[in-house]
């Protein structure tokens, strides 16, 4: 089994509108790519910051710029195609009630829980709110990161952690931490094993800075030593990148351990043999 889970119809720019992407023929783009790529299950996962009611979760002015879109209207749209539902959703810590509550007025077949930005201190991969230009000290921010993406496995809102270490998108590009990495994951490991929320494997990493998959090796060998499962996704945002440099990835999975992959129907886990 392949999955492709980590999917947008559109690009993140303001202009991809939803009226021009939520369609059926490009739905068919994604899944004749999905088809050529051995994917067997394609789903789609808009970022929730895109729909009016992630206003009602926070007010930053990034989600004020994008908040405009119909949630139902999404979730009606992809029940007429052959697309499993999800959503990425952002963890945003003070909120857990009412992400709770939007995302069960919904029927999805999975939520992937993100952390892109560290509250007030800034974003991770969003140049313009550069969590480093806030704060001096790399560790720090390594530090809040991983403690955030703890709490949204903590919190039991999502069924997939989505690119577990995204901190590392820009590569050498930020201020490195000066402690060992594994020190920072610690907290993130833990709650994946306390909570067996699913891991996501995602091959975006490969095409950032970063130049590796989400998660990195030492991160996957602390995840699989703590029995997690894992999800694979490639995060693509065009058709061409579906399924994107899986029988890498496959490979690096099954040699840190993995042989399994997560398969979701209406929030409902189940275990898969990982491969084509
Ligand atoms: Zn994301
Ligand atoms: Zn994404």
């Amino acid at each position: 089994m392949l999955t492709d889970y980590h999917v947008h119809l559109r690009p993140d720019d303001l202009g991809a509108t939803a009226a021009e992407h939520f369609t059926e023929a490009n739905t068919e783009r994604y899944l004749d790519a999905a088809r050529d790529a051995g994917v067997e299950e394609l789903g789609v996962s808009e970022h929730i910051y895109r729909f009016a009611p992630a206003l009602e979760l926070w007010r930053h002015p990034f989600w004020e710029a994008n908040a405009t879109d119909d949630l139902a209207a999404y979730c009606e749209f992809v029940r007429t195609t052959p697309l499993r539902l999800g959503i990425e959703a952002d963890f945003i810590p003070g909120a857990e009630d009412r992400i709770a509550s939007l995302l069960d007025a919904h029927e999805f077949d999975y939520v992937l829980g993100s952390v892109h930005f560290l509250g007030e201190h800034g974003a991770v991969d969003h140049e313009g709110y550069d969590a480093w230009e806030r704060s001096g000290d790399p560790d720090e921010v390594w530090s809040r990161y991983f403690e955030i993406v703890a709490e949204a496995a903590r919190s039991g809102l999502f069924d997939i952690l989505a690119h577990p270490d995204l901190v590392k998108v820009w590569g050498s590009g930020r201020p490195q931490p000066q402690r060992d990495v594994r020190f920072h994951y610690e907290p993130l490991v833990e709650a994946v094993a306390d909570t067996g929320v699913a891991v996501e494997v995602s091959t975006a990493g490969l095409r950032k800075p970063a130049g590796e998959l989400y998660p990195s090796a030492a991160l996957a060998e602390m995840l699989v030593d703590a029995g997690a499962v894992f999800s694979l996704s490639s995060d693509a945002h065009e058709p061409g990148l579906v399924g994107w440099e899986y029988p890498a990835a496959v490979e690096r999975m099954r040699g840190w351990g993995i042989n399994e992959v997560a398969v979701f129907e209406g929030r409902e886990r189940r275990m898969d043999r990982l491969g084509p």
